[in-house]
């Protein structure tokens, strides 16, 4: 792709403002590469737990000791680690069925969870948790913080799950640092002991040095195709935390009777280790690209979230735009920037589970994956842009180029 001297200029200007933080970023990804390479020797994977397998799956080491070395890379008890889990929404969804019996009530601390569990939670007639009896609270975030005084308040006898959403969502606020996960989970802790505390980790892993089940979660839950699986995963979900719940989700992945003493994969499970053994790395490089564009588009007068030059705790880039057509026009480009599908023209639709019609811009290997460079947006004011991603730095640098010029045609 070709650059006009003054779009090669904005983006290598930014570039040099980003280097204490790509520093800081380095150090990360370097412990979190050490305890994944640990993870990986502590159980001795081998070639053996690559194989596929087929039928019931009993005794798959590959499948066995994958969840071992989740467990461990979260410093859990217990994971599940699996293909057969087709979404981020769906390991929320069997963890919060898993865990939660009727009359128990759920409490959302950090505002509505993601825009997909909002039928999983609420909806009438379909399945939902209401329809099976279980009540539904929301504490929204004040200033991107928790608001203590009214999470006090909203805890009651029913209060079983408390329920913190790391990224930021379709929301402009900026994701939670993993420590003040950790301090609502003691704060919550010392009102209800018996409080099990649930965080969708999406987007966060190895964002930061520790994860949420190290500072108090009893459990987190993530999509595969985000930032542990490295790019290299293609499909599935994980669950790890506390054993006692993690099986009680096993329960409900499969069955009361089964848990997860069965399963099997017919394409064997390299992807997932070697994805997992990336992930430390092609975070560091989402993150790397997400910094620029914040820097890029800063310089030529928009808001990002998060500001420039403060840590990013999730990989996501807001970007916020004055018109619907720069909107559009952006995520055009991140598609037009793409190893795949670089042809496809994305427009608004209507997306299953989510309440606006949605612009998508994911020219990726994996369909959908959004540890890939991609972006996506509500059609919905404030115009803001979420982009994640990119497997290498240098991908999403050409494409911040790209986006910068097609964004400045279209003002
Ligand atoms: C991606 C995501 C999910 C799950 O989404 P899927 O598209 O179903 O994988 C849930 N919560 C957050 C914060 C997410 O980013």
């Amino acid at each position: 792709m070709q650059f006009e001297e003054k779009i090669i200029k904005t983006v290598q200007d930014a570039e040099s403002r980003c280097r204490d933080s790509f520093a800081k970023l380095e150090q990360i990804a370097l412990e979190n590469q050490n305890k994944v390479l640990d993870a990986f020797r502590n159980n001795n994977v081998g070639q053996r737990h690559f194989a596929q397998t087929n039928g019931y799956g009993y005794d798959d080491i590959g499948r066995d000791t994958l969840c071992r070395v989740f467990a461990e890379v979260f410093r859990a008890e217990s994971a599940i680690v699996s293909p057969l889990i087709v979404s981020g929404t769906h390991a929320l969804t069997i963890a919060l069925y898993g865990l939660l019996r009727p009359g128990d009530e759920m409490l959302a601390v950090s505002g509505a969870p993601y825009d997909t569990l909002k039928e999983v939670i609420l909806g009438d007639g379909n399945g939902s948790l209401k329809d099976f009896g279980v009540s539904y609270r929301q504490v929204d975030l004040v200033n991107g913080a928790f608001d203590y005084d009214a999470i006090r308040n909203a805890i009651n006898d029913k209060t079983k799950l408390v329920f913190v959403g790391r990224s930021r969502g379709y929301e402009w606020r900026d994701a939670l640092d993993v420590r003040e996960i950790g301090k609502i989970a003691k704060f919550v802790k010392d009102i209800k002991s018996d409080v099990i505390i649930m965080c969708d980790n999406c987007y966060g892993e190895f964002v930061d040095k520790i994860e949420p089940t190290q500072v108090g979660a009893d459990i987190a839950v993530g999509s595969l195709i985000k930032n542990i699986g490295g790019g290299i995963a293609p499909s599935g979900g994980y669950v790890v935390g506390k054993k006692q719940y993690v099986d009680q989700v096993a329960y409900r992945l499969t069955s009361p009777s089964i848990g997860m003493e069965v399963g099997s994969y017919a394409y064997g499970y390299r992807e997932f280790y070697q994805g997992l053994f990336l992930a430390p790395h092609v975070t560091m490089q989402a993150i790397k690209g997400s910094i620029l564009f914040g820097e890029v588009f800063d310089s030529v007068g928009y808001k990002t979230m998060p500001r420039p030059g403060s840590d990013c705790k999730d990989i996501i880039r807001s970007i916020m735009f004055d018109t619907e057509e720069e909107l559009i026009a952006f995520c055009r480009a991140v598609q037009k920037a793409s190893p795949v599908d670089s042809n496809v023209t994305p427009f608004p639709w209507d997306m299953p589970g989510y309440e606006h019609q949605v612009i998508m811009a994911a020219g990726t290997f994996v369909a959908g994956a959004s540890i890939e460079l991609s972006a996506d947006s509500p059609i919905k004011k404030p115009y803001i842009a979420y982009l994640q991603g990119g497997l290498t730095y240098e991908h999403v640098k050409i494409a911040a180029m790209y986006c910068l010029q097609s964004v400045l045609e279209n003002k």
